[in-house]
């Protein structure tokens, strides 16, 4: 008897380094399916359609929210963005481990559908370090900076619900620690048993 596919929610605040972490690690588990979300915002430079987001119009957007096509979907920054239910249903019933990466409104819906979802939240080391690393990025300005690092501080109190909290502080310990979680989730008991069809011993 196998497992159904597992579902791992990642939320971070923007600056937090959680896309290249989370490529580290994906490169690392090759098996695992990194959830493709739909969004109204536009390709940044060097994102691809299909691969880093589905980007579609707010009107398409608005007829998959009406059709039910979202297992969750929320605005975040004044865009729109959704996780298809269908390629969670598609992964989780061919057993294949799924990694979300979507906000905290996001995760709070998933969480009220898979009971058995793993919710992982990423810290910037301080709210100054978060300053400090948007600001080195150069994309927003003193203004923009200024309400992300407000934003940000708002998400970091949804992290008293997640079930796991990684500091990122240097890329490579933090990306051991996702790791690890991924690896000890999968060695739970009743997972074990249940893969290899001992319910009970
Ligand atoms: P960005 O525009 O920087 O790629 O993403 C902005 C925020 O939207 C990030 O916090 C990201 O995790 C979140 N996000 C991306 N896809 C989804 C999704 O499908 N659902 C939700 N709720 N949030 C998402």
């Amino acid at each position: 008897m196998s497992n159904q596919g597992l579902i791992y929610v990642v939320s971070a605040p923007s600056g937090t380094g959680k896309t290249t972490l989370l490529k580290r690690v994906m490169g690392y588990f090759p098996e695992i399916r990194f959830s493709i979300s739909y969004t109204t915002r536009p390709p940044r430079p060097g994102e691809r359609d299909g691969k880093d987001y589905h980007f579609i119009s707010p009107q398409r957007f608005q007829q998959m929210v009406e059709k039910g096509a979202f297992t969750e979907w929320a605005e975040v920054l004044g865009n729109r963005y959704g996780t298809s239910m269908d390629s969670i249903r598609e992964s989780r019933s061919q057993g294949v481990d799924m990694i979300l990466d979507i906000d905290s409104q996001g995760a709070i819906q998933i969480k009220g559908q898979f009971k058995a979802g793993i919710f992982i939240f990423i810290m910037p080391p301080s709210l100054e370090a978060l300053k400090q690393r948007l600001k080195a990025r150069g994309v927003d300005g003193q203004k923009v900076i200024q309400f992300r690092v407000a934003h940000a501080r708002d998400e970091m109190k949804q992290a008293k619900w997640y079930d796991y909290i990684i500091v990122n502080e240097r890329v490579e310990e933090a990306a051991e620690q996702l790791k690890s979680i991924i690896i000890a989730e999968r060695c739970r008991r009743s997972r074990v048993l249940k893969g290899i069809g001992l319910r009970k011993l």
